[in-house]
């Protein structure tokens, strides 16, 4: 077996072999690192005092460059199928975990560094983030804690007052760009390929697929551990009594569902707001059911269901936003395959489990539909006509379902008047796909107003689901063109804004505006995994 070796320089990229991390200290080169952002409610969430963000060695600790005291920090080992293929070890390449706090309520909290450094899971890259997906990373974190989905969340973020050479530039030169640092806050960051990389190695490891496994039960899902017949948690798969699945009688098989459904439920809320994550490798599944790792995502502007923000995911379009569920599937059966392979769950079990995945997902995704239209109940017609109508004539799929909620239940208002409300978003239509779409409100009108709920109860209803603010590409790249010039204050603005993404916000309404122009050209719309 290896032993680990000295903390400060085992940081040689190398296969790591029976073990899921490395103890390694951030080793990033500072040169007056400054704070950029900073998230009140991320520190709140361990009791961190806002007033410590005012500490003049705040960019400094955080930057990694000052050693947090009482932290022990360490790389993990991770693997992963990327873009479908096994990538074998990958790991946390540029991420430190300084440690965990526990906070006044037991809970703990991991804090994590990422672009700290190199590390043995470094492969032939440099440790390093550059500031302009740092502040993608922190921001979109945030965005999406606000709308209500599942995420890692960003504590701040500090610039290293160094550059580092990237080449996502379509001249294929290479471009010198600010270093940064995100300070990442979860409760646990094991993923799908963290237990994937074990299962990998043969039966030598599977041990440790099973340590991991009651390492995550234990702190993550102490729920699932003693359970009793009482607490009823058996089902029968409909194919007759030899196969109801007991999952009391096996934790590792209740918690497998668990993370099939987690996950369900958490695509079912990405494409609710239209959000598209862009490299749903395995090594970027939260087995806790969050959004994790922000590269190449994208929020739909323009529906288009075959829309990926990612370079790399052209032409194949794997990661589009239409075939988010079916990855997520994809990806809960390289994790249930983990689990069987180290014998924790058996093949029903496995395959109970991917059934659930299904089941909740529809159930969730529906739900979440009808929410958005208002809908007394679900109507797959109505919603499919939709989808329909919005990817022909490309409409902007955030402002749509906002100014949804002004349509009134009133069937008589006259033909000639029905898309008035929605004509912001009804730009340059011809006559016949007016009448597809004067047909599809009439046809709506005529739902809601079977329905019995009032126009304001309805309206208050939509616009908790339908965002009114969501942190478009372009949005980022602002903030982003002012950050690299030293200029913080739209980074702030931005996340100010986004933190109240279902309110209206008088005198913020330009962050609500389509994109312009200038937001189609490549490294706005469209990005690549270099970051
Ligand atoms: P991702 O595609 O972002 O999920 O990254 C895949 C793998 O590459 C992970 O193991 C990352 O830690 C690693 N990685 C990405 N960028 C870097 C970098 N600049 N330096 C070292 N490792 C990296
Ligand atoms: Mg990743
Ligand atoms: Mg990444």
């Amino acid at each position: 077996r290896e032993l680990p070796g000295d903390p400060r320089t085992d940081i040689i990229p190398r296969e790591v072999l029976h073990s899921c991390y490395t103890k390694v200290s951030p080793s990033v080169q500072v040169d007056n690192p400054q704070l950029v952002a900073w998230s009140d409610s991320v520190a709140e969430l361990f009791n961190l005092d806002p007033e410590e963000f005012e500490r003049p060695d705040f960019p400094q600790i955080f930057s990694g460059a000052l050693p947090l005291v009482g932290a022990m920090p360490y790389a993990q080992c991770y693997g992963g199928h990327q873009f479908g293929m096994w990538a074998g070890q990958l790991g946390d390449g540029r991420a430190v975990t300084l440690g965990e706090v526990l906070n006044s309520r037991s809970q703990r909290w991991e804090l994590q560094l990422k672009g700290a450094g190199r590390t043995p899971y470094s492969r032939f890259a440099d440790g390093l983030a550059v500031l302009r997906s740092s502040i993608r990373e922190f921001l979109c974190s945030e965005a999406m804690h606000s709308l209500g989905i599942p995420t890692t969340r960003a504590l701040c973020l500090v610039t290293t007052g160094k550059y580092v050479s990237r080449d996502m530039f379509y001249d294929g030169n290479p471009k010198d760009e600010p270093g940064a640092i995100v300070c990442r806050v979860a409760q646990s960051f094991l993923r799908f390929g963290s237990y994937q990389i074990h299962a990998s190695r043969g039966k030598d490891d599977l041990g440790l697929v099973r340590s991991l496994a009651d390492y995550a039960i234990r702190h993550h899902f102490a729920h699932l551990e003693n359970m009793t017949k009482s607490d009823s948690l058996s089902f029968s798969t409909g194919e007759g009594d030899d196969s109801v699945v007991d999952l009391t009688s096996n934790k590792y098989a209740a918690w497998a569902v668990e993370v099939a459904e987690l996950t369900a439920s958490l695509v079912a809320k990405w494409q609710g707001v239209g959000f598209t994550h862009g490299v749903l490798n395995t090594d970027n599944m939260s087995i806790l059911g969050l959004t994790i790792d922000y590269g190449p995502f994208g929020f739909l502007d323009a529906f288009d269901p075959s829309y990926t923000p990612n370079t790399t995911d052209l032409p194949g379009r794997r990661y589009c936003f239409a075939n988010q569920p079916d990855i997520g599937l994809w990806n809960i059966a390289q994790f249930t395959t983990t689990l069987s392979a180290a014998n924790l769950i058996n093949n029903k079990e496995a395959n109970y489990a991917m059934e659930r995945y299904g089941t909740k997902f529809m159930d969730e995704y529906q739900a979440i539909m009808t929410k958005k239209l208002g809908l007394p109940k679900y109507n797959k017609q109505l919603i499919g006509e939709l989808l329909k109508n919005m990817a022909v004539d490309k409409v902007d799929y955030t402002n749509f379902f906002r100014l949804l909620s002004n349509i009134k239940a009133d069937p008589t208002i006259p033909e000639g008047e029905l898309l008035i409300p929605l004509k912001a978003v009804l730009l340059d239509i011809g006559n016949e796909r007016k009448d597809a779409w004067t047909s599809w409100v009439k046809s709506y009108i005529q739902e809601l107003s079977a329905s019995g709920v009032s126009d304001e109860e309805r309206k208050m209803s939509m616009d908790s689901i339908n965002p009114k603010y969501i942190l478009r590409n372009y949005l980022c790249q602002s903030a982003i063109d002012a950050a690299e010039q030293g200029d913080f204050e739209e980074v702030r603005r931005l996340l100010k804004v986004m933190a109240r993404p279902y309110d209206e916000q008088p005198g913020m309404e330009k962050y609500a505006r389509l994109p312009p122009a200038w937001a189609y050209r490549p490294g706005v719309c469209m990005l690549s995994c270099s970051s």
